[in-house]
């Protein structure tokens, strides 16, 4: 007997992404799995009284869409936050700022999101002294987007008692100026955590900059606020098309509001897997907690075992870890949160453990030491399935681009990055690269040819969530030079990298990331045909419903 389905979805160009049958008009979903793809006439005999009928209206319908790096918790609760991106000059930040503030007098801590490095131009660097001319009486602090850096007034340093500096780990700094005081800008995270704290957004924030648990543990207020912004960010996620999230910064708090979320009405709108973050502070044994979390969350809606790590900074604060120096620092390579000896040691144990490992590696002096790490890893534990990650890869060395197939190591990419993409300006990070190294940046055609797995994401809050901006910009992608090679990719590798690729960096290639019979009922519809459209205005076309696991998360 035919199975009664759910949800049809018919009069659809449904790209299954699944090479055997790759073309389909319907499909079918039953108990949160797909039970028919093909023709109409194949999915119509699924039909029952009760199926709901969808009409795509001509749309592409896709697997739902995979974000294989992003930060959930903070991002959530950065909505809420001054938006600056696009704000350009003094005058206009002095605007923006100012009419948030009227309404946030009472606030310890103002927050900014999305400051540009070049908000002032391409010379001139933020300090406090320009936040002063705008904000003199209320601690103010603008991010840039990357996150790893933060520009404070003289009113949020005196908070946090920073005018004077602060003796930090390596990697993060207190920025000292002529007059022996600092001048505004905050380096790394150490830098602006205690800012983030003494505002009330250390929670969010936590599994990023410790990997450790609120303490005191939330009272039940701030419990359900903190349940209320993490719902908000599913939501947002869902609106998005997204129905899965790999989370890229991690604690047991997190993971205990998702399982909480998970049993309420409606359940999980996507399913995420938040790491364990091991901070270079932390002893070997904290990897028993990284085990513990594994054990105890393995669901196909809430999972963990991947344990994240920071190896370096950005290149834009000149704290990512370069082979040679950079083209505009002379004798500077940045320094590493980790050397690569402490770093081995960390991807041995993990390894050892039979955890997934990800690491944040900007320079190709951190990629390096990572590859050297998982080869190490590798060699003391033997070969396995590992499928550890390295995330962004900004700038990788010739010599280690045959390595990341030769290691099994995935590369965790993100179209939106690479300056002069998704709108993001060239300046200061091409210089700081220098001329060089550009054929080298930003490289996944480079990787994939190379033979190695290429998935994307958006890094969120870092760069906006949107998968169809981070598709545009994949088969887009500008050359700095014409002499550069071309790292586009086509419109089919962009959607695989955000779905295919991202199941299979979670070992779960077997269920999701296509549309195929007996995987997960994970689906998009989206508002027009991806692969008849001009590619500048692929993001024009919109989510309209996202199902996951066969319930409707998202209807526009
Ligand atoms: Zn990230």
């Amino acid at each position: 007997m035919t199975q009664t389905a759910d949800i049809i979805i018919h009069n659809a160009r449904i790209l299954t992404l699944d090479d055997d049958n790759p073309g389909a008009e319907a499909v079918a979903l039953a108990d949160g799995r797909i039970v028919a793809v093909g023709a109409r006439a194949d999915v119509d005999p699924f039909r029952g009284k009760d199926t709901k009928v969808i009409d795509a209206a001509g749309g592409t319908v896709l697997p739902g869409f995979s974000e294989n790096h992003m930060h959930l918790f903070s991002g959530a609760a950065e909505l809420d936050h001054l938006q600056l991106s696009g704000v350009k000059g003094l005058a206009a930040l002095t605007e923006a700022v100012g009419s948030y503030a009227a309404t946030r007098a009472t606030e310890k801590v103002l927050f900014a999101q999305g400051a540009d490095y070049t908000l002032l131009g391409d010379s001139e660097r933020l300090t406090r002294h320009h936040l002063d001319t705008i904000l003199s009486h209320q601690p103010l602090v603008l991010f840039a987007p990357d996150h790893h850096t933060a520009w404070a007034n003289t009113a949020a340093l005196e908070l946090v008692d920073m005018l004077h500096g602060a003796e930090l780990g390596p990697g993060n700094e207190v920025v000292m100026g002529g007059d022996g005081l600092a001048t505004g800008e905050l380096r790394e995270m150490e830098a602006f955590s205690p800012l983030q704290a003494a505002g009330g957004f250390d929670r969010y924030r936590l599994g990023l900059s410790t990997g450790g648990e609120p303490d005191p543990y939330p009272n039940d207020a701030e419990w359900a606020q903190d349940i209320a912004v993490m719902r908000r960010g599913l939501v947002y996620c869902a609106r998005h098309g997204i129905t899965t999230i790999q989370n890229m910064d991690g604690n047991l708090y997190q993971l205990e509001l998702l399982a909480a979320i998970e049993k309420q009405d409606g359940g999980l709108p996507c399913r995420i897997l938040i790491p364990f973050h091991f901070k270079n502070f932390m002893p070997l044994g904290m990897l028993e907690k990284a085990s513990t979390l594994a054990r105890r969350f393995d669901s196909d809606w809430l999972s963990s075992g991947v344990v994240k790590v920071f190896y370096d900074g950005v290149l834009d604060s000149w704290t990512a870890v370069m082979v040679e120096p950079y083209a505009d620092k002379p004798g500077d390579c940045g320094e590493g949160l980790f050397t690569p000896e402490t770093f081995r040691a960390v991807a041995v144990e993990a390894d050892r453990r039979g955890l997934q490992i990800a690491v944040h590696a900007i320079g190709d002096g951190a990629v390096r030491a990572v590859l050297d790490g998982y080869e190490a890893a590798r060699r003391e534990n033997g070969t396995r399935d590992s499928r550890h990650r390295i995330e962004h890869i900004e700038v990788v060395h010739p010599d280690d681009i045959n390595r990341f197939a030769g290691l099994g190591v995935i590369a965790s990419m993100q179209p939106p990055h690479p300056p002069g993409c998704a709108g993001l300006p060239l300046e200061p990070t091409v210089s700081r690269i220098g001329r060089n190294r550009w054929p080298v940046s930003y490289a996944w055609r480079t990787l994939k040819d190379a033979g190695a797995h290429v998935c994307f994401a958006s890094d969120w809050p870092v760069s906006p969530i949107d998968p169809l901006i981070g598709i545009e910009a994949a088969v887009i992608r500008h050359r700095w030079s014409p002499s550069d090679p071309d790292q586009s990719f086509s419109l089919m590798e962009a959607l695989k990298a955000y779905c295919v690729e991202g199941a299979y960096a979670e070992f779960k290639e077997d269920r999701k990331g296509r549309i195929k019979t007996g995987y997960l009922a994970d689906i998009v519809v989206l508002s027009g045909n991806v692969e008849m459209i001009a590619t500048e205005v692929l993001h024009t076309i919109r989510p309209v419903m996202t199902i996951c696991g066969g319930r409707i998360s998202y209807s526009s």
